[in-house]
């Protein structure tokens, strides 16, 4: 039996001048004491002692190991295999000594005066890992802060002038929404108030932010037949906003400049704002977060005893393609799989047609007027 040629071994390497990532080739065995990469140029070679490398500490994603060298060489390497891992962790000693341990601030200030790749790998690499541990982090009011932040610059994006597009309010509407939000709130187990917003927009559509934020477009409330079915739209952002969605997607989207704003503590300043407002209106959550925030609203309107059944009426207008005229692809208009959701719906519905109305007539007629 011949040995068999083992597979080739893969990481990122960056090599601390260029702020970049290069595939390199590892190879564990070619030279004693060493690591060897081989470039991509297929010409150059780097030998890192194994005595001198380092894993680099207080790494939010586990699933990779990011390795330096002794000192503060800025060159980095990111392996994602864990067998090559364990078998560094094998022929290198010191791999895991540490020669600092610093606390958040020390370390933005070694970061600061770091060299430029050095930065750059955090804000390319390791940064984004952390935006899913940080949304499940993020003090309520970070969130709350976040999402108010991001609202502004969908607003101002949404208007396409200086002053952004206009927000409507009214005694009667506001009480109107909050009244709805209060016969949802006691089945709901997020530490914060919803808070509404309700822009002058022709496009169909709804959306959460982070921290209790939801945003509801003119043309929604136009569209919607019966205060229930938007009582249903609304339940399910609450679901959206219980299970942390909007927080992971900002946090994602935001990218580096946005975590990075958070660790320093600038949650509504100005790092928050790149490339957000899109992605965030869409609200292109996954399948399984779509379909928790439709079972958590069937729950939360069942608790409060109003019909689920009247959603069902918002997804079959969604598929007969009565969808407004908004210019922007709507989050709720491109939920999957609209047949199953009606009936999912209609299956929900505990009330049996016997409900006390989440709005009197007079309340209802004033929300939908609440943009002139
Ligand atoms: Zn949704």
């Amino acid at each position: 039996m011949t040995e068999p040629s083992p597979d080739p071994l893969f990481g990122d390497f960056m090599d601390g001048d260029a702020a970049r990532l290069q595939r390199v080739r590892i190879l564990p065995d070619a030279r004693p004491g060493a690591l060897q990469l081989h470039l991509p140029d297929g010409e150059s070679v780097i030998d890192w002692p194994l005595s001198d490398l380092r894993l680099i500490p207080d790494q939010a994603d586990h699933s990779v190991c990011v390795l330096g060298l002794d000192g503060d060489h800025p060159a980095r390497l990111i392996i994602a295999d864990d067998a090559l891992a364990a078998r560094l962790r094998q022929l290198c000693p010191a791999l895991t000594r540490r020669h600092r341990d610093p606390g958040i601030v020390k370390r933005l200030m070694i970061l600061s005066a770091a060299a430029v790749s050095s930065v750059a790998l955090i804000i390319f690499v390791l940064v984004p890992l952390m935006a899913d541990q940080l949304a499940n982090l993020l003090p309520s009011e970070g969130e709350r802060a976040l999402g108010e932040a991001t609202f502004e610059q969908i607003r101002t994006s949404l208007g396409g002038g200086r002053l952004g597009i206009d927000l409507c309010s009214s005694p009667g509407g506001d009480r109107a929404l909050q009244t709805i939000a209060d016969r949802l709130k006691p089945y709901t187990d997020f530490p914060y108030d919803i808070r509404f917003h309700i822009l002058d927009h022709k496009m169909v559509n709804a959306f959460a932010l982070p921290g209790g934020h939801i945003v509801l477009f003119d043309g929604l409330l136009k569209d919607v037949q019966s205060p229930e079915e938007l009582a249903g739209i609304i339940a399910h952002e609450m679901g959206h906003i219980e299970h942390r969605d909007p927080s992971r997607l900002t946090l994602r989207s935001a990218g580096s400049i946005g975590v990075l704003g958070l660790l320093l503590g600038d949650f509504a300043g100005g790092t928050v704002v790149l490339f957000l407002s899109e992605r965030l209106i869409q609200a292109n959550y996954s399948r399984g977060a779509e379909a928790a925030a439709d079972r958590y609203a069937y729950e939360v309107l069942a608790g409060a005893g109003l019909p689920s059944s009247r959603m069902g009426d918002f997804f079959l207008r969604l598929m007969a393609g009565d969808e407004g005229d908004g210019g922007l692809s709507s989050h709720l208009s491109t939920h999957p799989e609209n047949r199953a959701r009606v009936d999912a719906a209609i299956a929900a519905d505990v009330t049996g047609g016997n409900y006390t109305p989440v709005l009197t007539s007079a309340e209802w007629a004033r929300l939908r007027g609440i943009c002139k």
